[in-house]
């Protein structure tokens, strides 16, 4: 018997035997309870489940005699790295071995599936992690093996290795001993230096899926004879995150939580996960537009001492489920909630999370999200919009005589040119109607906005002649664009570090007296230096200088919205001094700009106070 005969000492014969004696008790149950995850380990190839490319592999290699001297193995937790390890040295140590499949009662493999093999070497890379350890890791190599059997090493979490202790080692895996293989387990391979991961043969283990996991536990319930609802074993395989030991560790507290068999709501409760109870009472809530409803169930949950995160979480599943059946069934309906609302709420809970961790006040995030979804307005769909839009607004582009057209109280919104492509070329012969602009802006934008009449330009380029005319064809985009360009040249001249600011900006709109630049988040310092009046004022007064025309300069940053650039046009002849009609779209604002621009789709969403998906 292997132990009895290791090194001649008097002190470990003893031990050894003591060890044996015990562990022999232990494996026949007499002394300890062994945990699921212990008990239920993979003792054979056959037995690993999810992980079938490594096993072929580890096979093919036993079966030609061919076994690598090193291995990684990494991979998420729980997933049978270790016991791959173990049975890796049970194949080369069998009696009957070096094979592919190990007899499992023979002396070898029985003490390898105790533990207690002098001929498998565990190490926690964690806590043994400095030279040291490595040093006298590698002079116990030295010794070689017994009785011409393999020694395996088994290096657990060894990205936790410091540089030297991987550079001490770096030798001893470059020319190990006959006879000894090494097997690195980690579930961060990437912190494993270059060096070390180009001696050994790295084999990547799969997480679970879902799926799988749920077979196994089913299994598992079947032949220990524990009563199970499938819902409860979904649960539990859900909750796993792909881990079989995790599985294995939550289906025995569940057991133990409720000793009659797995029920659903039995494993909801002992894994603390929400009811769908929950999460339909406040969906209904949403639905009616209820919030105070909504905040109130949602304090319930936060009364129960329900992890904020698992709720998030949690209403994520269940909206996704809502979601499958949309998808599965288009005649599928849930409460009053389309498609597009289902996704837009799950949108919101996604941003949740993501804010939650970086918030001091999660709760507040997740309350706030409540209410985000209860003043959600219900998706409509672009053709009932246009329908709607249509049945709704004037006629969209008439002559200077025809009448302003006016729906309801809500005039300003109502004004909806819809410029079909065919009238936008003889647009120049016609005139949107002017929005009325709130009294206060309006004051505020003719104090800052000079018509360019008024200012009898001493030069007019033929870039500004051409932006007189507010004529909205692809042929001014041209000119407007040439013209910018050629004004930032201009600009870098005079001011050379302005110049280069603005030229990270991209101009989004371009009308006869003003132009709107707007910056990414990127560039924020840029925008906030240039939209300082005093240096804004030196820009404009440059506009004017090289184009002859008094130019308002709009410098915003992306997420800001502009007041002006959302004003509808107004017609040259309405003798309105504010505003101004856009002539020039930039190719390089982005596809979503030029979307929101489209008059048709600017004014359907003003006219229903949407928002653009
Ligand atoms: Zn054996």
């Amino acid at each position: 018997m292997a132990p009895f005969l290791y090194p001649p000492s008097i002190f470990i014969v003893f031990f050894s035997s003591l060890y044996y004696f015990i562990s022999h008790i232990t494996e026949r149950g007499v002394m300890s309870y062994k945990v699921y995850a212990r008990r239920f380990r993979p003792v054979g190839f056959e037995e690993v489940i999810g992980q079938e490319h490594v096993v072929e592999t580890l096979k093919r290699a036993l079966q030609k005699q061919s076994v690598a001297h090193a291995y990684v193995f990494c991979g998420t937790r729980g997933v049978g790295k270790t016991s791959m390890a173990r049975i890796l040295a049970k194949a080369l140590n069998c009696d009957s071995g070096p094979t592919d499949t190990p007899c499992g009662v023979c002396p070898s493999c029985t003490a390898i599936a105790a533990g207690n093999s002098f001929d498998v070497v565990e190490v926690d890379g964690a806590s043994n992690n400095g030279v040291e350890q490595i040093r006298d890791l590698r002079d116990s190599v030295a010794y070689g093996t017994y009785e011409g059997k393999y020694k395996v090493y088994v290096i657990d979490e060894v990205h936790m290795l410091s540089r030297g202790a991987f550079n001490a080692f770096l030798k001893t895996l470059e020319e190990p001993p006959e006879r000894v293989v090494f097997v690195l387990a980690t579930t961060e391979p990437h912190k494993i230096p270059d060096t070390i991961l180009s001696r050994c043969q790295r084999f990547d283990f799969k997480a679970l899926s879902t799926k799988a996991l749920q077979t196994h536990l089913e299994d598992l319930c079947t032949q220990e004879d524990i009563p199970f609802e499938r819902d409860a074993i979904s649960l539990i395989a859900k909750k796993a995150q792909g881990s079989v030991r995790d599985s294995l560790s939550l289906l025995e507290q569940c057991y133990a939580f409720s000793a009659k068999g797995l029920t659903r709501d039995s494993v909801a409760c002992a894994l603390g996960v929400i009811a769908d109870d929950v999460y339909g009472a406040i969906l209904s809530a949403v639905s009616k537009r209820s919030a105070e409803t909504a905040l109130e169930e949602l304090q319930a949950v936060l009364d129960a001492g329900y992890n904020l995160k698992e709720f998030v979480l949690g209403f994520m599943e269940y909206l996704r489920r809502i979601l499958c059946n949309y998808v599965q069934d288009t005649t599928f309906s849930y409460l009053s909630f389309r498609q597009g609302d289902i996704l837009r709420c799950i949108e919101l809970l996604r941003q949740c999370e993501f804010d939650m961790q970086r918030s001091s006040l999660p709760d507040f995030q997740v309350e706030l999200t409540v209410i985000k979804m209860c003043s959600l307005d219900t998706l409509i769909t672009l053709e009932d919009l246009l329908q709607q839009g249509q049945d709704h607004t004037a006629p969209t582009v008439h002559h200077k005589e025809e009448s302003i057209p006016s729906v309801g109280s809500k005039a300003e919104k109502d004004v909806s040119p819809q410029v079909k492509k065919e009238e936008r070329a003889v647009a120049s012969e016609t005139t949107y109607t002017p929005a009325p602009i709130p009294p206060d802006e309006a004051r505020e934008v003719a104090e800052e906005r000079v018509p360019c009449e008024a200012e009898e330009p001493a030069e007019t380029t033929e870039a500004s002649h051409a932006m007189e005319h507010g004529v909205y064809t692809p042929d001014n985009h041209e000119k407007a664009q040439v013209f910018w360009r050629e004004f930032l040249q201009f600009a870098s001249n005079k001011k050379p570090v302005m110049g280069a600011w603005l030229e990270l900006g991209r101009v989004i709109a371009f009308t006869e007296n003003s132009i709107d630049v707007r910056f990414s988040p990127m560039h924020s310092f840029q925008q906030m230096e240039l939209a300082n009046p005093k240096n804004r004022a030196v820009l404009e007064e440059l506009l004017r200088e090289y184009s002859g025309s008094a130019l308002t300069l709009h410098i915003t940053t992306e997420a800001e919205v502009p007041q002006d650039s959302s004003a509808p046009p107004v017609s040259e002849e309405s003798g309105d001094s504010t505003g101004g009609e856009p002539v020039y779209t930039g190719h390089e604002a982005s596809l979503q700009d030029e979307v929101a621009r489209e008059p048709i789709i600017k004014d359907v969403l003003e006219l229903f106070d949407g928002e653009l998906l």
